[in-house]
């Protein structure tokens, strides 16, 4: 596909209005975006309250999977972002158990082996999954006499995600299930992001980095649950009762966000808008658009772009 190569500026209050008025729908990457770390992007509250107000319609769907739906929740609420509800959230711990319970299609009840944070925990538990591996205390030290190294035969499927709690252990056990017969057991990963922006300007490794090592150790591909998957797009829009033609995405990551808007074909062709609050810097688009013509790299480059949803709900006041 041909794709536009100069993504448009939204420099003022017209150019805004348009887009108000050209989708109904948008969706959001959070880290970068909506919050970095623990703080509010200044105006974020200003611009989805903007939305509310034109009666439009958003979810949040960000590749992290270390925390659940119900984390998310109260994120939210302390951040002061007022009236987001459960079903308008997908981080990817959420989408590793939709596709574990309807793509693989793995019966309720069944054991799954996690290497990642709580999140993934939280979400299969809550679909009535039984969880083995994740925050396991006989992971926490190397005994390569444990018990836990032997693999548990019962075990249906190995999701992988982020965890800060990546260790020899850990990598050993999932390695035992990742290679269990003749590697047979379906492999889930939850994003390929190799990092994300963190506090103070740090950058810092993301779930892909976890995901990768393991698919390497393995030597195996892995189901990428998360953004730029198009079917995570279409079980979301379906979810929803989204209009793909009317909806946006808004990142700060070309190659998960950006991707995930351009390969879906959201908005007829025009429905990504990148933001330069998080892990892409103009000198980085700039780089980008000079070099996607013709380089195979169309699908990265944004329809749009700004400096962050706090400069939209700023324009809508000028
Ligand atoms: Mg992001």
């Amino acid at each position: 596909m041909t794709r536009k190569t100069n993504p448009l500026y939204i420099s003022t209050k017209d150019a805004l209005q348009h887009i108000i008025h050209r989708y109904d729908n948008f969706l959001f990457d959070c880290d970068g975006v909506v919050w970095l770390g623990e703080t509010l992007i200044p105006g974020a509250a200003d611009f989805i309250q903007l939305l509310v107000d034109n009666n439009k319609k958003f979810a949040f769907v960000t590749n992290n999977s270390s925390n659940s739906r119900n984390t998310y929740l109260r994120k939210f609420a302390k951040l002061g972002i007022p009236n987001i509800t459960k079903d308008m959230l997908y981080p990817t711990c959420y989408s590793a158990a939709l596709e574990v319970r309807d793509q693989l299609k793995i019966p309720i009840g069944s054991k799954i082996w996690i290497l990642g944070d709580h999140g993934i925990e939280e979400e299969l538990q809550e679909m009535g999954y039984v969880t083995l591996g994740c925050n396991d205390p006989k992971l926490n030290y190397l005994d390569i006499d444990s018990s836990i190294l032997e693999v548990d035969p019962e075990v249906k499927a190995i999701v992988v995600g982020s965890t800060k709690e990546f260790n020899y252990m850990r990598i050993s056990s999932t390695l035992q299930y990742l290679l269990h017969n003749n590697k047979s057991i379906p492999f889930v990963g939850c994003n390929i992001d190799r990092t994300y922006p963190g506090p103070h300007g740090l950058i810092l490794p993301a779930g892909g980095s976890v995901v990768n090592y393991m698919a390497y150790t393995a030597d195996r591909d892995f189901i990428n649950v998360g953004k730029p998957s198009t079917q995570f797009l279409n079980i979301i829009l379906e979810d929803k009762q989204f209009d793909r033609g009317r909806t946006l995405m808004i990142g700060d990551t070309l190659y998960t966000d950006i991707k995930f808007g351009n390969d879906g074909n959201l908005g007829e062709g025009r429905g990504s808008l990148l933001v330069l609050s998080g892990g892409t810097k103009s000198n980085d688009l700039q780089n980008l658009i000079d070099s996607a013509s013709g380089s195979g790299q169309e699908d990265l480059v944004p329809s749009y772009f700004v400096e962050s949803i706090g400069h939209l709900a700023q324009l809508m006041k000028s």
